[in-house]
């Protein structure tokens, strides 16, 4: 081998230790201790079940926007973490569903009965070597607030929905940051408010993309911190069919370490219902989207903080961050 060709290829292999070493070293910061207590903050009683629009809503906003500023992610937009938005709901406590057509907001938001509501995306950056190209993390924050009593208890927790997805998603930002590596793409952190309401963060964000950089995927969590009774270490793992990648990444790291979920394959031709996902499969953006199915708590007050199983959760975080790592830095997929 020539000199040149040699320390080419050394320093090639280098550079490629050099990055497992940032992505290893990222892996490591993420623990079960974070997963308890950032779940162990949102889901308290005290955010009253951090309904789009309410005063607990807000201080979960503003608990995952000090995280963020903590760990040096900065905001996505230049008047810092917040989108804010606004939807317009009936009065009528009934009516579940909130408009954010400007439409709606200019015609029904004047109506006797309706009311508008101020409402907030978080949005953070990794910004990367190309900024043309762009990966996008998210998970909806908000929960159904204080709703219908069961048992005497009006407060609707959602360890699970999402308090769980959102924990995936803020230690995965805190993991890319302080693995100091600078990835190939940027990678935004995305909070969705009000998807309990029609999808609507999600949904507000994707109509003001103007278009100035390609978005190569969206991760979405919602719901992975349980199980069936019958299969606790379920996680489905929907993903675009033709992103056939997306599959064998996860097969690939399923047999590097021992992780303690078990993943159902589920390659999905139209990923447009269910969460957040749906936004962006919408618009034709490749989707990986990790839940691990209903319970018997799901959209109750009991769906609260202790009845997380921490292990999986960390578990499928850990997958989640080589996934989001791959599809932050993979030349092609
Ligand atoms: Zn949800």
């Amino acid at each position: 081998m020539n000199r040149i060709l040699f320390l080419a290829l050394l320093f090639a292999l280098c550079g490629n230790s050099v990055a497992q070493n940032a992505r290893d070293k990222g892996l490591s910061i993420i623990s079960a201790e974070n997963a308890q207590n950032y779940i162990g903050f949102l889901a308290d009683d005290f955010l009253q079940g951090r309904g789009a629009g309410t005063e607990g809503g807000r201080m979960a906003a503003a608990y995952i926007v000090s995280l963020l500023a903590d760990w040096g992610v900065a905001p996505l937009l230049d008047d810092g973490y917040c989108q804010p938005f606004e939807a317009v709901k009936s009065t009528d406590a009934y009516n579940k569903r909130w408009e954010i057509s400007l439409d709606s907001l200019s015609v029904l938001g004047k109506k006797a009965g309706y009311e508008v509501v101020a409402l907030n995306n978080i949005l953070a950056v990794i910004p990367g070597k190309n900024s043309d190209e762009m990966v996008i993390i998210g998970a909806h924050y908000d929960h159904m607030g204080n709703d219908y009593p069961v048992l005497g208890d009006s407060c609707y927790n959602g360890a699970d929905d999402n308090a769980s997805g959102v924990s995936a998603v803020l230690q995965i930002a805190k993991a890319m940051k302080l693995s100091g590596a600078v990835p190939r793409r940027t990678v935004v952190f995305a909070f969705w408010d009000a998807e309990e309401r029609g999808l609507l963060g999600s949904r507000h964000f994707v109509s003001t993309l103007c278009g100035n950089a390609e978005i190569k995927a969206y991760m979405n969590f919602d719901m992975i911190g349980r199980g069936p009774k019958s299969n606790p270490s379920h996680l489905s793992y929907f993903y675009s069919a033709a992103n056939a990648a997306f599959g064998e990444w996860l097969r690939d790291d399923c047999k590097k370490h021992s992780f303690c979920f078990l993943p159902d394959y589920r390659p999905t031709e139209n990923l447009n219902v269910g969460s957040d996902n749906a936004s962006f499969a919408r618009l034709g953006i490749p989707v990986v989207w990790y839940h691990t199915e209903g319970h018997p708590d799901y959209h109750l007050p009991s769906d609260v903080a202790k009845k997380i199983d921490y292990r999986k959760l960390t578990d499928i975080t850990r997958a989640a961050y080589l996934c989001a790592w791959r599809l932050a830095n993979e030349k092609d997929y």
